[in-house]
């Protein structure tokens, strides 16, 4: 496939800029985001987060979701869209092979 694997090194010798750390910040950002891991490793996301505008997209993006979804968990959900809901998560799950043309 392409040459992702030889990229590595190359950005190895920067000084805390982009590069060796972002796989392992994105690697750890959802046990971050599900409050696993300690201070420490807080920090260190953070340290990273605040010079990397790749990973702080990824991060915000994610944040923002759990956010979200929390919220959208609290609130109570009208009944017509949880119908919905569930009338989407059944057919998505029953549906045999797909046969989007078929609606009721
Ligand atoms: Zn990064």
């Amino acid at each position: 496939m392409g040459d992702h694997y030889g990229e590595q090194s190359a950005t190895e010798a920067g000084s805390g800029a982009h590069g060796s750390g972002c796989r392992e910040a994105l690697d750890v950002l959802y046990h971050y985001l599900d409050g696993e891991l300690d201070e420490e490793r807080r920090a260190v996301i953070h340290y990273h987060l605040e010079r990397c505008s790749p990973c702080l997209e990824a991060f915000d993006f994610e944040a923002e979701l759990k956010l979200v979804v929390a919220q959208r968990c609290r609130e109570s959900v009208p009944e017509s869209l949880r119908d919905r809901v569930a009338a989407a998560i059944a057919q998505a799950s029953v549906a045999p092979s797909g046969d989007p043309t078929n609606r009721a």
